[in-house]
Protein backbone atom coordinates (compact mmCIF):
# COMPACT_ATOMS: atom_id res chain seq x y z
CA UNK A 1 0.00 0.00 0.00
CA UNK A 2 2.65 2.60 0.37
CA UNK A 3 4.29 2.02 -2.95
CA UNK A 4 0.87 2.56 -4.23
CA UNK A 5 0.55 5.72 -2.16
CA UNK A 6 3.65 7.16 -3.84
CA UNK A 7 2.60 6.56 -7.21
CA UNK A 8 0.91 9.79 -8.88
CA UNK A 9 -2.47 8.97 -9.54
CA UNK A 10 -5.40 9.29 -11.88
CA UNK A 11 -8.95 9.47 -10.67
CA UNK A 12 -11.77 9.04 -13.55
CA UNK A 13 -14.58 7.74 -11.72
CA UNK A 14 -15.65 9.17 -8.35
CA UNK A 15 -19.19 10.19 -7.29
CA UNK A 16 -19.16 13.27 -4.98
CA UNK A 17 -21.64 12.06 -2.66
CA UNK A 18 -20.77 8.36 -2.57
CA UNK A 19 -16.97 9.98 -1.89
CA UNK A 20 -18.40 12.18 1.42
CA UNK A 21 -16.68 11.04 4.62
CA UNK A 22 -19.24 9.99 6.66
CA UNK A 23 -18.12 11.61 9.82
CA UNK A 24 -19.45 14.71 7.88
CA UNK A 25 -22.54 13.24 7.20
CA UNK A 26 -22.87 12.94 11.03
CA UNK A 27 -21.79 16.73 11.78
CA UNK A 28 -24.44 17.41 9.24
CA UNK A 29 -27.13 15.55 11.16
CA UNK A 30 -25.79 16.86 14.50
CA UNK A 31 -25.82 20.52 13.23
CA UNK A 32 -29.59 20.08 12.10
CA UNK A 33 -30.74 18.38 14.67
CA UNK A 34 -29.64 20.74 17.20
CA UNK A 35 -30.88 23.54 15.29
CA UNK A 36 -34.48 21.33 15.82
CA UNK A 37 -34.47 20.06 12.19
CA UNK A 38 -35.85 16.66 11.42
CA UNK A 39 -34.54 15.39 8.40
CA UNK A 40 -35.99 12.20 8.81
CA UNK A 41 -33.27 9.97 8.87
CA UNK A 42 -32.81 7.16 11.36
CA UNK A 43 -30.19 6.33 13.56
CA UNK A 44 -29.74 2.95 11.54
CA UNK A 45 -29.46 4.57 7.82
CA UNK A 46 -26.81 6.97 9.64
CA UNK A 47 -25.06 3.80 10.89
CA UNK A 48 -25.60 1.78 7.08
CA UNK A 49 -23.29 4.60 6.18
CA UNK A 50 -20.42 4.31 8.47
CA UNK A 51 -20.58 0.84 9.07
CA UNK A 52 -19.50 0.09 5.13
CA UNK A 53 -18.86 -3.23 4.37
CA UNK A 54 -21.05 -5.27 1.84
CA UNK A 55 -24.43 -4.12 0.24
CA UNK A 56 -26.20 -5.11 -2.74
CA UNK A 57 -26.40 -2.70 -5.83
CA UNK A 58 -29.88 -1.97 -4.39
CA UNK A 59 -29.46 -1.13 -0.89
CA UNK A 60 -26.52 1.10 -2.11
CA UNK A 61 -29.12 3.57 -3.84
CA UNK A 62 -31.05 3.51 -0.92
CA UNK A 63 -27.92 4.62 0.65
CA UNK A 64 -27.65 7.53 -1.74
CA UNK A 65 -30.89 8.85 -1.04
CA UNK A 66 -29.99 8.70 2.93
CA UNK A 67 -27.28 10.75 1.74
CA UNK A 68 -28.99 13.44 -0.30
CA UNK A 69 -31.58 13.35 2.57
CA UNK A 70 -29.06 15.02 4.82
CA UNK A 71 -26.72 17.00 2.36
CA UNK A 72 -30.02 20.12 1.32
CA UNK A 73 -27.77 23.34 1.90
CA UNK A 74 -25.40 24.65 -0.45
CA UNK A 75 -22.87 25.18 2.31
CA UNK A 76 -23.04 21.31 2.99
CA UNK A 77 -22.50 20.44 -0.72
CA UNK A 78 -19.74 22.90 -0.83
CA UNK A 79 -18.26 21.63 2.01
CA UNK A 80 -18.27 17.94 0.53
CA UNK A 81 -16.83 18.99 -2.48
CA UNK A 82 -13.94 20.47 -0.44
CA UNK A 83 -13.14 17.67 1.76
CA UNK A 84 -13.40 15.11 -0.93
CA UNK A 85 -10.58 17.22 -3.42
CA UNK A 86 -8.63 17.10 -0.36
CA UNK A 87 -8.76 13.79 0.15
CA UNK A 88 -8.29 12.75 -2.94
CA UNK A 89 -4.84 15.26 -2.92
CA UNK A 90 -3.88 13.83 0.20
CA UNK A 91 -3.61 10.33 -1.35
CA UNK A 92 -1.39 11.50 -4.41
CA UNK A 93 -3.74 11.73 -7.43
CA UNK A 94 -2.92 14.71 -9.16
CA UNK A 95 -6.08 14.80 -11.70
CA UNK A 96 -9.20 14.05 -10.42
CA UNK A 97 -12.77 13.88 -12.70
CA UNK A 98 -15.38 14.26 -10.29
CA UNK A 99 -19.14 13.41 -11.29
CA UNK A 100 -21.96 14.76 -9.39
CA UNK A 101 -25.85 14.46 -10.44
CA UNK A 102 -27.39 18.44 -10.17
CA UNK A 103 -30.33 18.74 -7.97
CA UNK A 104 -33.28 20.96 -8.35
CA UNK A 105 -34.79 20.86 -4.77
CA UNK A 106 -36.99 23.92 -4.69
CA UNK A 107 -37.89 22.91 -1.32
CA UNK A 108 -34.73 24.27 -0.05
CA UNK A 109 -34.02 26.68 -2.52
CA UNK A 110 -31.66 24.87 -4.28
CA UNK A 111 -32.29 24.29 -8.19
CA UNK A 112 -29.18 22.47 -10.47
CA UNK A 113 -27.73 25.29 -11.29
CA UNK A 114 -26.95 26.70 -7.64
CA UNK A 115 -26.40 23.19 -6.66
CA UNK A 116 -23.57 22.55 -9.56
CA UNK A 117 -22.02 25.94 -8.35
CA UNK A 118 -21.84 25.36 -5.19
CA UNK A 119 -19.80 22.06 -5.83
CA UNK A 120 -17.76 24.13 -7.96
CA UNK A 121 -17.21 26.86 -5.54
CA UNK A 122 -15.90 24.09 -2.88
CA UNK A 123 -13.55 22.75 -5.40
CA UNK A 124 -12.58 25.96 -5.90
CA UNK A 125 -12.25 26.91 -2.37
CA UNK A 126 -10.15 23.26 -2.06
CA UNK A 127 -7.37 24.10 -4.92
CA UNK A 128 -7.11 27.51 -3.00
CA UNK A 129 -6.30 26.33 0.15
CA UNK A 130 -4.00 23.70 -1.68
CA UNK A 131 -2.26 26.23 -3.53
CA UNK A 132 -1.37 28.13 -0.21
CA UNK A 133 -1.85 27.02 3.20
CA UNK A 134 -2.54 30.10 5.53
CA UNK A 135 1.03 31.05 6.78
CA UNK A 136 -0.78 31.12 10.20
CA UNK A 137 -0.83 27.11 10.24
CA UNK A 138 2.82 26.87 9.95
CA UNK A 139 4.79 26.52 13.31
CA UNK A 140 8.53 28.34 13.46
CA UNK A 141 10.02 25.01 13.33
CA UNK A 142 8.10 24.71 10.20
CA UNK A 143 8.52 27.64 8.90
CA UNK A 144 12.58 27.45 9.77
CA UNK A 145 12.62 23.87 7.94
CA UNK A 146 10.99 25.07 4.88
CA UNK A 147 13.50 28.38 4.94
CA UNK A 148 16.28 25.52 5.24
CA UNK A 149 14.72 23.59 1.87
CA UNK A 150 14.39 26.65 0.21
CA UNK A 151 17.87 27.55 0.98
CA UNK A 152 18.85 24.20 -0.21
CA UNK A 153 16.85 23.49 -2.42
CA UNK A 154 16.33 26.85 -3.84
CA UNK A 155 13.53 28.35 -6.83
CA UNK A 156 13.70 26.09 -9.68
CA UNK A 157 15.94 23.22 -8.13
CA UNK A 158 15.30 19.38 -9.45
CA UNK A 159 15.23 16.20 -8.20
CA UNK A 160 13.05 14.77 -5.05
CA UNK A 161 11.84 17.88 -3.03
CA UNK A 162 11.56 20.52 -5.42
CA UNK A 163 8.81 21.75 -6.79
CA UNK A 164 7.58 20.42 -9.85
CA UNK A 165 6.84 23.76 -11.16
CA UNK A 166 3.29 22.98 -13.24
CA UNK A 167 1.38 25.73 -10.69
CA UNK A 168 2.61 28.16 -13.53
CA UNK A 169 0.91 26.61 -15.94
CA UNK A 170 -2.61 26.42 -15.21
CA UNK A 171 -5.28 24.84 -16.80
CA UNK A 172 -7.22 26.61 -19.32
CA UNK A 173 -11.35 26.37 -17.83
CA UNK A 174 -10.04 26.92 -14.13
CA UNK A 175 -7.09 29.14 -14.68
CA UNK A 176 -4.42 29.48 -12.02
CA UNK A 177 -6.16 27.65 -9.28
CA UNK A 178 -6.65 24.09 -11.69
CA UNK A 179 -2.69 23.06 -11.76
CA UNK A 180 -0.06 23.77 -8.73
CA UNK A 181 1.86 20.55 -8.33
CA UNK A 182 5.07 20.77 -6.46
CA UNK A 183 6.66 16.80 -5.41
CA UNK A 184 7.81 15.93 -2.26
CA UNK A 185 10.43 13.55 -1.56
CA UNK A 186 9.99 9.49 -0.87
CA UNK A 187 10.78 10.01 2.35
CA UNK A 188 8.26 12.95 2.88
CA UNK A 189 4.87 11.08 2.36
CA UNK A 190 3.61 9.99 4.92
CA UNK A 191 2.32 6.49 4.58
CA UNK A 192 -0.29 4.55 6.36
CA UNK A 193 0.30 1.64 8.11
CA UNK A 194 -1.60 -1.50 7.22
CA UNK A 195 -0.90 -3.68 4.45
CA UNK A 196 -2.44 -5.18 1.29
CA UNK A 197 -5.98 -6.93 2.44
CA UNK A 198 -7.72 -9.00 -0.48
CA UNK A 199 -10.92 -8.39 1.63
CA UNK A 200 -12.60 -5.43 1.56
CA UNK A 201 -12.01 -3.24 4.60
CA UNK A 202 -14.81 -2.44 6.26
CA UNK A 203 -15.84 0.96 8.20
CA UNK A 204 -14.16 4.26 7.77
CA UNK A 205 -12.11 5.04 5.15
CA UNK A 206 -8.10 4.68 4.80
CA UNK A 207 -6.94 8.20 4.27
CA UNK A 208 -3.42 8.42 3.39
CA UNK A 209 -2.39 11.50 3.97
CA UNK A 210 0.72 13.25 2.67
CA UNK A 211 3.06 15.42 4.55
CA UNK A 212 6.79 16.25 4.55
CA UNK A 213 8.59 19.41 4.42
CA UNK A 214 9.67 20.74 0.47
CA UNK A 215 10.91 23.64 -1.03
CA UNK A 216 8.68 24.33 -4.41
CA UNK A 217 9.84 26.62 -7.48
CA UNK A 218 7.69 29.37 -6.43
CA UNK A 219 9.88 30.12 -3.49
CA UNK A 220 10.03 30.38 0.49
CA UNK A 221 7.05 31.13 1.04
CA UNK A 222 5.59 28.33 -1.10
CA UNK A 223 7.91 26.06 0.85
CA UNK A 224 6.92 27.67 4.09
CA UNK A 225 3.20 27.09 3.15
CA UNK A 226 3.53 23.80 2.08
CA UNK A 227 5.76 22.58 5.34
CA UNK A 228 2.28 23.90 6.98
CA UNK A 229 0.34 21.96 4.79
CA UNK A 230 2.89 18.97 5.39
CA UNK A 231 2.39 18.97 9.04
CA UNK A 232 -1.19 19.10 8.96
CA UNK A 233 -1.47 16.57 6.44
CA UNK A 234 0.35 13.66 8.72
CA UNK A 235 -2.97 13.85 11.02
CA UNK A 236 -5.82 13.11 8.52
CA UNK A 237 -9.19 13.80 8.61
CA UNK A 238 -10.00 15.28 11.57
CA UNK A 239 -11.83 12.98 14.11
CA UNK A 240 -14.70 14.15 16.22
CA UNK A 241 -17.14 16.87 15.77
CA UNK A 242 -16.76 18.89 12.66
CA UNK A 243 -17.39 22.78 12.09
CA UNK A 244 -21.40 23.48 12.15
CA UNK A 245 -22.97 24.16 8.83
CA UNK A 246 -23.29 27.66 10.19
CA UNK A 247 -20.21 28.35 10.22
CA UNK A 248 -20.29 27.41 6.64
CA UNK A 249 -17.43 26.45 3.76
CA UNK A 250 -14.46 28.24 5.20
CA UNK A 251 -14.64 26.95 8.88
CA UNK A 252 -14.76 23.72 7.70
CA UNK A 253 -11.64 24.00 5.44
CA UNK A 254 -9.69 25.63 8.10
CA UNK A 255 -11.00 23.00 10.69
CA UNK A 256 -9.49 19.86 8.61
CA UNK A 257 -6.46 21.27 7.21
CA UNK A 258 -5.69 17.91 6.15
CA UNK A 259 -3.73 19.07 2.92
CA UNK A 260 -1.97 17.28 0.86
CA UNK A 261 2.07 17.66 -0.16
CA UNK A 262 0.93 18.87 -3.91
CA UNK A 263 -1.67 20.43 -5.70
CA UNK A 264 -4.25 18.54 -8.54
CA UNK A 265 -6.26 19.37 -11.63
CA UNK A 266 -9.93 18.71 -10.43
CA UNK A 267 -12.34 18.50 -13.40
CA UNK A 268 -16.18 18.11 -13.16
CA UNK A 269 -18.42 15.65 -15.15
CA UNK A 270 -22.58 16.13 -14.58
CA UNK A 271 -24.24 13.12 -14.27
CA UNK A 272 -28.01 12.20 -15.57
CA UNK A 273 -29.90 10.01 -12.90
CA UNK A 274 -31.50 7.03 -14.82
CA UNK A 275 -34.32 8.13 -12.86
CA UNK A 276 -34.79 11.39 -14.95
CA UNK A 277 -36.51 11.72 -17.64
CA UNK A 278 -35.36 13.37 -21.27
CA UNK A 279 -36.18 16.93 -20.35
CA UNK A 280 -34.42 16.84 -17.13
CA UNK A 281 -31.68 15.07 -18.75
CA UNK A 282 -31.48 17.68 -21.48
CA UNK A 283 -31.06 20.55 -18.55
CA UNK A 284 -28.24 19.01 -16.77
CA UNK A 285 -26.78 18.72 -20.50
CA UNK A 286 -27.52 22.24 -21.06
CA UNK A 287 -26.18 23.20 -17.68
CA UNK A 288 -22.76 21.04 -18.51
CA UNK A 289 -22.22 23.01 -21.42
CA UNK A 290 -22.71 26.56 -19.99
CA UNK A 291 -20.21 25.64 -16.87
CA UNK A 292 -17.08 24.44 -19.42
CA UNK A 293 -15.63 27.36 -18.61
CA UNK A 294 -15.63 26.45 -14.57
CA UNK A 295 -13.90 23.29 -15.25
CA UNK A 296 -17.05 20.92 -16.47
CA UNK A 297 -15.66 18.84 -18.76
CA UNK A 298 -18.43 15.76 -19.48
CA UNK A 299 -21.17 13.94 -18.40
CA UNK A 300 -22.04 11.00 -16.94
CA UNK A 301 -25.15 8.33 -16.79
CA UNK A 302 -25.59 6.76 -13.50
CA UNK A 303 -28.09 6.22 -11.20
CA UNK A 304 -29.82 2.87 -10.57
CA UNK A 305 -29.21 0.73 -13.11
CA UNK A 306 -32.87 -0.90 -12.83
CA UNK A 307 -34.54 2.19 -13.77
CA UNK A 308 -34.87 3.75 -16.96
CA UNK A 309 -33.93 2.80 -20.60
CA UNK A 310 -31.47 4.20 -22.87
CA UNK A 311 -33.91 5.64 -25.20
CA UNK A 312 -34.70 8.25 -23.15
CA UNK A 313 -31.40 9.88 -22.46
CA UNK A 314 -29.76 9.39 -26.20
CA UNK A 315 -31.16 12.61 -27.15
CA UNK A 316 -29.48 14.31 -24.15
CA UNK A 317 -26.39 12.86 -24.71
CA UNK A 318 -26.41 13.59 -28.09
CA UNK A 319 -26.84 17.17 -27.37
CA UNK A 320 -24.05 17.20 -24.86
CA UNK A 321 -21.45 15.65 -27.89
CA UNK A 322 -22.85 18.01 -30.12
CA UNK A 323 -21.95 21.08 -27.39
CA UNK A 324 -18.40 19.37 -27.22
CA UNK A 325 -18.58 17.81 -24.22
CA UNK A 326 -17.40 13.90 -23.50
CA UNK A 327 -19.72 11.18 -22.26
CA UNK A 328 -18.98 8.52 -19.66
CA UNK A 329 -21.94 5.88 -19.42
CA UNK A 330 -22.25 3.50 -16.62
CA UNK A 331 -22.97 0.37 -18.25
CA UNK A 332 -23.69 -3.75 -18.18
CA UNK A 333 -23.96 -3.41 -13.55
CA UNK A 334 -26.98 -5.63 -14.20
CA UNK A 335 -27.25 -8.40 -16.79
CA UNK A 336 -28.89 -5.65 -19.41
CA UNK A 337 -27.39 -6.92 -22.67
CA UNK A 338 -29.85 -4.86 -25.41
CA UNK A 339 -28.83 -1.67 -23.46
CA UNK A 340 -24.79 -2.54 -23.61
CA UNK A 341 -25.39 -3.14 -27.18
CA UNK A 342 -26.60 0.04 -27.55
CA UNK A 343 -24.22 2.07 -25.53
CA UNK A 344 -21.40 0.86 -27.40
CA UNK A 345 -22.90 1.17 -31.04
CA UNK A 346 -23.32 4.92 -29.69
CA UNK A 347 -19.67 5.01 -28.62
CA UNK A 348 -19.08 6.94 -25.82
CA UNK A 349 -15.54 8.42 -24.87
CA UNK A 350 -15.54 6.19 -21.47
CA UNK A 351 -17.52 3.35 -20.28
CA UNK A 352 -18.07 2.45 -16.68
CA UNK A 353 -17.61 -1.07 -14.92
CA UNK A 354 -18.95 -3.52 -17.71
CA UNK A 355 -19.58 -6.38 -14.98
CA UNK A 356 -22.05 -8.26 -16.60
CA UNK A 357 -21.55 -8.76 -20.06
CA UNK A 358 -21.80 -12.26 -21.71
CA UNK A 359 -18.77 -13.22 -24.20
CA UNK A 360 -20.82 -11.70 -26.93
CA UNK A 361 -20.86 -8.55 -25.44
CA UNK A 362 -17.38 -8.65 -23.90
CA UNK A 363 -15.90 -9.40 -27.14
CA UNK A 364 -17.28 -6.09 -29.16
CA UNK A 365 -16.08 -3.90 -26.05
CA UNK A 366 -12.76 -5.39 -26.31
CA UNK A 367 -13.40 -4.79 -30.01
CA UNK A 368 -14.31 -0.69 -29.39
CA UNK A 369 -11.57 -0.48 -27.74
CA UNK A 370 -13.74 1.66 -25.41
CA UNK A 371 -11.40 3.10 -22.20
CA UNK A 372 -13.02 1.30 -19.17
CA UNK A 373 -13.47 2.96 -15.12
CA UNK A 374 -12.95 0.05 -13.26
CA UNK A 375 -14.04 -0.24 -9.91
CA UNK A 376 -12.64 -3.15 -7.51
CA UNK A 377 -14.32 -2.79 -4.47
CA UNK A 378 -17.06 -1.24 -5.07
CA UNK A 379 -18.07 -4.27 -7.60
CA UNK A 380 -16.85 -6.74 -5.02
CA UNK A 381 -18.56 -4.92 -2.31
CA UNK A 382 -21.61 -4.74 -4.29
CA UNK A 383 -21.52 -8.20 -5.58
CA UNK A 384 -21.51 -7.45 -8.75
CA UNK A 385 -18.82 -9.14 -9.33
CA UNK A 386 -17.98 -12.61 -6.99
CA UNK A 387 -14.22 -11.87 -6.28
CA UNK A 388 -10.79 -9.42 -6.39
CA UNK A 389 -9.02 -11.92 -8.56
CA UNK A 390 -12.24 -13.02 -10.65
CA UNK A 391 -12.86 -9.49 -11.51
CA UNK A 392 -12.95 -8.86 -15.31
CA UNK A 393 -10.23 -6.65 -15.12
CA UNK A 394 -7.62 -9.13 -15.41
CA UNK A 395 -9.34 -10.53 -18.52
CA UNK A 396 -9.54 -6.66 -19.67
CA UNK A 397 -5.71 -6.39 -18.44
CA UNK A 398 -4.35 -9.21 -20.28
CA UNK A 399 -6.16 -8.29 -23.51
CA UNK A 400 -4.41 -4.84 -23.46
CA UNK A 401 -7.69 -3.14 -23.47
CA UNK A 402 -7.61 0.61 -21.80
CA UNK A 403 -8.31 0.57 -18.25
CA UNK A 404 -8.56 2.88 -15.35
CA UNK A 405 -8.38 1.97 -11.54
CA UNK A 406 -11.22 4.30 -9.93
CA UNK A 407 -12.74 3.97 -6.47
CA UNK A 408 -16.57 4.92 -7.17
CA UNK A 409 -17.75 5.91 -3.91
CA UNK A 410 -14.33 6.06 -1.72
CA UNK A 411 -16.81 7.15 1.31
CA UNK A 412 -19.62 4.63 1.27
CA UNK A 413 -17.53 1.34 0.10
CA UNK A 414 -14.57 2.37 2.79
CA UNK A 415 -11.44 2.84 0.09
CA UNK A 416 -8.87 5.06 -1.79
CA UNK A 417 -7.28 5.04 -4.75
CA UNK A 418 -4.21 3.57 -3.53
CA UNK A 419 -5.96 1.00 -1.57
CA UNK A 420 -7.65 -0.19 -4.97
CA UNK A 421 -3.61 -0.02 -6.60
CA UNK A 422 -2.77 -2.49 -3.84
CA UNK A 423 -5.70 -4.75 -4.21
CA UNK A 424 -5.00 -4.40 -7.90
CA UNK A 425 -1.43 -5.38 -7.69
CA UNK A 426 -1.90 -8.48 -4.86
CA UNK A 427 -4.99 -9.97 -7.10
CA UNK A 428 -3.82 -9.61 -10.39
CA UNK A 429 0.09 -10.34 -9.43
CA UNK A 430 0.83 -7.05 -10.59
CA UNK A 431 4.65 -5.98 -10.34
CA UNK A 432 5.19 -2.02 -9.16
CA UNK A 433 6.50 -1.04 -12.36
CA UNK A 434 2.84 -2.52 -13.95
CA UNK A 435 1.15 -0.31 -11.90
CA UNK A 436 3.32 3.16 -13.10
CA UNK A 437 2.40 1.96 -16.49
CA UNK A 438 -1.59 1.65 -15.19
CA UNK A 439 -1.66 5.12 -13.89
CA UNK A 440 0.63 6.72 -16.99
CA UNK A 441 -2.29 5.26 -19.12
CA UNK A 442 -5.04 6.30 -17.29
CA UNK A 443 -3.79 9.80 -17.82
CA UNK A 444 -3.83 9.41 -21.62
CA UNK A 445 -8.08 8.38 -21.07
CA UNK A 446 -8.83 11.90 -19.14
CA UNK A 447 -10.87 14.28 -20.40
CA UNK A 448 -8.75 16.96 -19.80
CA UNK A 449 -7.24 19.01 -22.50
CA UNK A 450 -3.92 18.13 -24.42
CA UNK A 451 -2.37 21.10 -22.61
CA UNK A 452 -2.90 19.89 -19.62
CA UNK A 453 -2.48 16.60 -20.38
CA UNK A 454 1.31 17.40 -21.31
CA UNK A 455 1.55 18.87 -18.10
CA UNK A 456 0.44 16.02 -16.59
CA UNK A 457 2.58 13.49 -18.54
CA UNK A 458 5.68 15.64 -17.67
CA UNK A 459 4.89 16.16 -13.72
CA UNK A 460 4.18 11.95 -13.31
CA UNK A 461 7.33 10.86 -15.64
CA UNK A 462 9.21 13.11 -13.20
CA UNK A 463 7.61 11.45 -10.10
CA UNK A 464 7.67 7.83 -11.35
CA UNK A 465 10.87 8.18 -12.40
CA UNK A 466 11.79 9.38 -8.75
CA UNK A 467 10.14 6.12 -7.75
CA UNK A 468 11.82 3.58 -10.39
P1 LIG B 1 -23.97 12.35 -6.48
O1 LIG B 1 -24.31 12.29 -7.93
O2 LIG B 1 -25.16 12.66 -5.62
O3 LIG B 1 -22.81 13.24 -6.17
O4 LIG B 1 -23.43 10.90 -6.08
C1 LIG B 1 -24.27 9.82 -5.73
C2 LIG B 1 -25.03 9.33 -6.95
O5 LIG B 1 -24.11 8.76 -7.90
C3 LIG B 1 -25.99 8.19 -6.65
O6 LIG B 1 -27.24 8.67 -6.22
C4 LIG B 1 -26.07 7.47 -7.98
O7 LIG B 1 -26.98 8.12 -8.84
C5 LIG B 1 -24.69 7.64 -8.54
N1 LIG B 1 -23.84 6.46 -8.23
C6 LIG B 1 -22.93 6.33 -7.27
N2 LIG B 1 -22.36 5.12 -7.30
C7 LIG B 1 -22.92 4.46 -8.32
C8 LIG B 1 -22.72 3.16 -8.86
O8 LIG B 1 -21.93 2.33 -8.41
N3 LIG B 1 -23.50 2.84 -9.94
C9 LIG B 1 -24.39 3.72 -10.48
N4 LIG B 1 -25.09 3.31 -11.53
N5 LIG B 1 -24.59 4.95 -9.99
C10 LIG B 1 -23.86 5.32 -8.91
Amino acid sequence: LKLCENIPKVELHAHLNGSVRPQTIKDILDERSRAGEALGVTEQQLADITVGGERSLRDCFRLFDVIHAVTTTHAAISRIAAEVVRDFAADRVVYLELRTTPKARPEYGMTKESYTEAVLDGIDAALRQLRAVPPRAASQQQLLLAAQAQAVGGPGASGPGAGAGAGAGASGAQGADGVGVTSPSHEQLVAASEGVVLSPRAGQRTTAAGGGLHASSSGAAAAAETAAAGSEGAQGPRPGPGPGLESGLESGLESGLETAPHLIIVKLLLSIDRREDAAAAMETVQLAARLQSRGVVGVDLSGNPYVGSWAQWQGALAAARGAGLRVTLHAGEVVAPEEVRAMLAWRPERLGHCCCLDAELAAQLKASAIPLELCLTSNVLTQSVPSYPEHHFAELYAAGHPVVLCTDDSGVFGTTLSREYAIAAAAFKLPVSALHELARRSLEYTFASETEKAQLRRLMERELAALE
